[in-house]
């Protein structure tokens, strides 16, 4: 009863088509559910990621959800995540991607999770990491752990002050740097973002998890460009 209240003020809608939501649907209507053009790189085995960062960094397998498409409906979704924090998004996609990784052998052996990290200032403002709930419910189906205090994104002046006790990736636009470092090691790490596009930033993040010793990494994202 409250809940038919509750929908009659505040009806639900897609969040990919903005239509409205019957009451069996959440968060993205079945008819979305069928038209996101789903890439299926995992259950095929298609090296699309490792062939964006080729030469660049070194990743046992990646993966995309999704195909991204200017004014499609993947893009309506992750600009909803990310600029309205509509982050019941990320939870789902999380779900959708996780569910399908788990069944997938090389992914199995994956033991953190981790996000692209925003920087404080952003985080501060935005609120939330677009990416963590993602992350957080791939890590839930894969049985593994969530960490996001590995990795972290720095500014310059920042990283001039904490000089020698972080380390961080020099060739890049974007700085990270490695805390906690002795936790991943000899890990398979997975890591995860909104969308890979160049792939620099993705670039950046695996050279300063380089850092730690022995380890594997994977990536997972919402969406290829
Ligand atoms: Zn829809």
């Amino acid at each position: 009863m409250l809940k038919a209240v509750v929908n009659l003020f505040f009806p639900k809608v897609c969040y990919a088509c903005l239509n409205l939501l019957n009451d069996n649907e959440d968060t993205i209507c079945i008819d979305c559910r069928h038209d996101l053009p789903v890439t299926n790189f995992h259950f095929d085995d298609n090296d699309a990621i490792k062939k964006v960062l080729y030469g660049r960094a070194k990743v046992e397998n990646g993966t995309a959800l999704f195909r991204f498409e200017k004014k499609g409906l993947v893009q309506q979704l992750i600009h909803g995540l990310k600029y309205k924090g509509y982050d019941n998004i990320g939870f789902f996609l999380g779900n959708w991607l996780g569910g399908e990784l788990k069944e997938v052998e090389a992914y199995k052996d994956i033991d953190i999770v981790i996000p692209v990290p925003l920087h404080k200032n952003k985080l501060k403002k935005r609120g939330f990491n677009q990416v963590a709930k993602f992350g957080q419910q791939i890590a839930k189906a894969l049985n593994t752990d969530y960490k996001d205090n590995v990795l972290v994104k720095i500014t310059n002046t920042k990283s001039q002050t904490t000089k020698g006790r972080i380390s961080r990736w020099m060739n890049s636009e974007e700085l990270f740097a490695l805390q906690n470092a002795s936790t991943i090691e000899n890990k398979h790490i997975l890591l995860v973002d909104d969308i890979i596009t160049t792939g620099a930033t993705l670039e950046a993040c695996i050279a300063v998890l380089n850092q730690a010793k022995h380890i594997k990494i994977s990536i997972a994202t919402m969406a290829i460009a």
